[in-house]
């Protein structure tokens, strides 16, 4: 099963996509996670990205279509994966296309978790207050979130056309989510 799951920051998909990658039993790529981590070992990639996600950018195209086409090869990734934070453009989801076509792999759906935008604002100023993470500033917030509003919302019309979207309600108590997720996948 090949998965992706989307959604404004802060709904929650990062802790729902890790539930059901156990459910499952498939690998979780999170492109934010792959970038920090890329940062945190001071590579190439991680220079380049560390400018972009302090700005609360996206990272050009192409540096995620070349660290997904490298990554959904890879043995954890045999029994299907779970894409989160990707695609984010239409470049992304034309780019992944592509690649998935070219390893003969087929995409099984397109969750978009969806909640209201203060509600959203309000739980990533309480979660930078612990994390610390230096791209969950009020300011930076609001930046992605409309970032994700305005670039990264036709990436669902680009899914709904073929028929793979499931919109699911990101608002309720965690395992609530998770239900209405696994039901939508039998
Ligand atoms: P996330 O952890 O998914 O919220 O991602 C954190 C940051 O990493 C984002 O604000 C972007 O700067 C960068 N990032 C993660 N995934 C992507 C992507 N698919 N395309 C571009 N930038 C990304």
């Amino acid at each position: 099963m090949n998965l992706l799951i989307m959604g404004p920051p802060g709904v929650g998909k990062g802790t729902q996509a890790k539930i059901i990658k156990n459910e499952l039993k498939i690998a979780h790529l999170s492109t934010g996670e792959i970038l920090r981590k890329e940062i945190a070992m001071g590579t190439k990639v991680g220079l380049i990205a560390k400018d972009y996600i302090d700005k609360g950018q996206l990272v050009p195209d192409q540096i995620l279509l070349d660290i997904i086409n490298d990554r959904i090869v890879l043995p954890d990734c045999k029994n299907g994966y779970l894409l989160d934070g990707f695609p984010r453009t239409l470049g992304q989801a034309n780019g992944l296309e592509k690649i998935m076509r070219s390893l003969n792999h087929s995409l099984d759906m397109a969750i978009s978790l969806t909640a209201d935008e203060d509600e959203l604002i309000n739980r990533l100023i309480k979660r930078g207050q612990k994390s610390g993470r230096t791209d969950d500033t009020p300011e930076v917030i609001r930046k992605r979130q409309k970032i994700y509003w305005v670039q990264t919302a036709q990436i669902l019309d680009f899914y709904q056309n073929k028929n793979l979207l499931k919109n699911i309600d990101g608002l309720g108590e965690i395992n609530e989510i998770t239900n209405r997720i696994l039901a939508v996948l039998k």
